[in-house]
């Protein structure tokens, strides 16, 4: 028997319908939990907190690594989920779980690296100790867009702190959840550890939020959800990462080789079907090589075959949001050099269009289809001005070859990822975060443990 099978209810009464990207079609069912079983599931985490908390780092950390290998294991039949459920190309859905599973990987590790310190106080006799100690259980909420990653993004530092974890994942996605949460119980994490929920948002996240005993919230989706999710775990003072939107400039300085610069955006602009909050959204190219670069930008998106090298968009309205930003920018000006419109059902056709202007919603707005938006800039202190005048600030590439302007554009550029000479840069190893409208708080390297640990200070006489 598949996982899928395991895990689909199969039931479409009061369950969740989940439709493929792909062909449209309900592919199964997830269940719409009541409030009433919410409630419970938060009963039974905080139970669970109470025992996993004082679990030894290095069982924590075995129970990782075990995950981790069934995971990887298990890398076509998830990718297989994904590919359902999301919609995007098979390759992108296996780099997904490789990447998935790096971070219960990396977790696995830092679990058993938590160190605290001992120092001198400030008399003679006096000891100052600080230690960490889990944050307590933790609610999150999770996207469609990278269903299985920014789960594990999650859960994983979670677990290694020593918190329980009550996830809901995107309502449009929920099968690769509760493929991880199954795979977790065969890797014998204890119930009430890790408890997928699916149903309302709404309900689900107020509940989550309004809990007391739910002591911090890790959300990625939108900045409005974001905000709301911040507003509502006020009254309860919930410690909360906040990873949004994003508005990515991506600048081609005039120093640069064009094909390996091309080589490098086009894979990182058309993973998972653009729909990444780090995608490059504002292409900033010296005004000295535009000509040239566009039109090879053109002719390389023009060999992109869709369904395969590319896949769907989410859903409708995320092609009626592209349709709306290319009409707008052309009603101001801008011109497209290739692409533009709709292949069939939700396939947009990779695009590129050029003699955009700031003024334009597409140098505002996450575009989130494979539209590549092209503007023109003269000098370094201009193209820094601009590619900051956005109210996100998440990721940012800059590709050049003199180091002075790399220097100056990754000291200057107002994000919290900087690309250099590449455009992929999600990494276990990376702290991952934004700032401004793009939220807070980092996911991934040694520093992603932290948001789920209190600190302790203890002095001593
Ligand atoms: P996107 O536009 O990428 O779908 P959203 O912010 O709408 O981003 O969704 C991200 C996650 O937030 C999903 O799991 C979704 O179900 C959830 N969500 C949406 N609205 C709410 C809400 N009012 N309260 C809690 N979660 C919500």
């Amino acid at each position: 028997m598949t996982i899928f099978s395991q895990i689909n209810i199969k039931e479409s009464k009061n369950n969740i319908p989940v439709i493929s990207p792909l062909n449209q079609q309900i592919i199964g069912y997830a269940k719409n939990i009541s409030n009433a079983d919410i409630i419970k599931i938060i009963d039974k985490a905080i139970d669970a907190q109470k025992i996993w908390k004082k679990t030894h780092a290095s069982e924590r950390s075995k129970l990782l690594i075990r995950w981790n290998q069934l995971i990887l294991e298990h890398t076509d039949e998830l990718a297989n989920i994904i590919n359902l459920e999301n919609g995007k190309i098979l390759s992108d859905a296996k780099s997904e779980i490789a990447y998935g599973a790096s971070f219960v990987e990396w977790f696995a590790s830092e679990a058993t690296k938590i160190q605290g310190s001992y120092s001198e106080g400030s008399k003679t006799g006096q000891k100052i100790i600080t230690k960490y100690e889990p944050v307590g259980p933790v609610a999150a909420i999770t996207p469609w867009n990278f269903p299985n990653a920014m789960i594990t993004r999650k859960i994983a530092p979670a677990l290694a702190a020593g918190c329980v974890i009550i996830l809901k994942p995107s309502e449009l996605t929920p099968f690769s959840a509760l493929a991880l949460e199954y795979l977790a119980k065969k890797a014998g994490f204890p119930d009430g550890v890790i408890n997928i929920v699916t149903g309302d948002s709404k309900m689900i996240g107020e509940t989550l939020c309004n809990d007391f005993r739910i002591r911090k919230i890790s959300f990625t989706g939108s900045t409005s959800v974001g905000k709301l999710l911040y507003k509502q775990s006020a009254d309860s003072l919930k410690r909360i990462s906040l990873e949004l939107g994003g508005n990515a400039p991506f600048i081609i300085c005039d120093d640069v080789n064009i094909e390996n610069t091309i080589k490098c955006l086009i894979p990182g602009k058309i993973r998972s079907s653009s729909q990444a909050c780090t995608s490059p959204n504002r292409i900033f190219i010296h005004n000295s090589i535009y000509e040239k670069t566009t039109k090879m930008l053109a002719s390389n998106f023009e060999q992109i075959k869709i369904g395969q090298d590319i896949g769907p968009l989410i859903d409708q309205e995320a092609v009626d949001k592209v349709i709306n930003l290319i009409s707008d920018a052309k009603s101001k000006g801008a011109t497209i050099l290739c692409g533009g419109t709709l292949q069939k059902e939700t396939f947009f056709e990779p695009t590129v269009i050029v003699n955009c202007t700031d003024d334009m919603n597409l140098f505002k707005e996450e575009i989130f289809a494979p539209v590549l938006a092209c503007y023109r800039f003269d000098t370094i202190d201009e193209v820094i001005e601009r590619a900051n005048n956005t109210e996100y600030g998440l990721a940012s590439y800059v590709f050049s070859n003199n180091s002075k302007t790399i220097q100056d554009l990754s000291d200057k550029l107002d994000f919290g990822i900087v690309g250099i000479n590449t455009a992929i840069i999600s990494n276990y190893k990376g702290a991952f975060g934004g700032r401004k409208a793009s939220g807070f708080g980092v996911e991934g390297s040694h520093l992603g443990i932290y948001e789920y640990l209190n600190t302790k200070y203890i002095c001593e006489e």
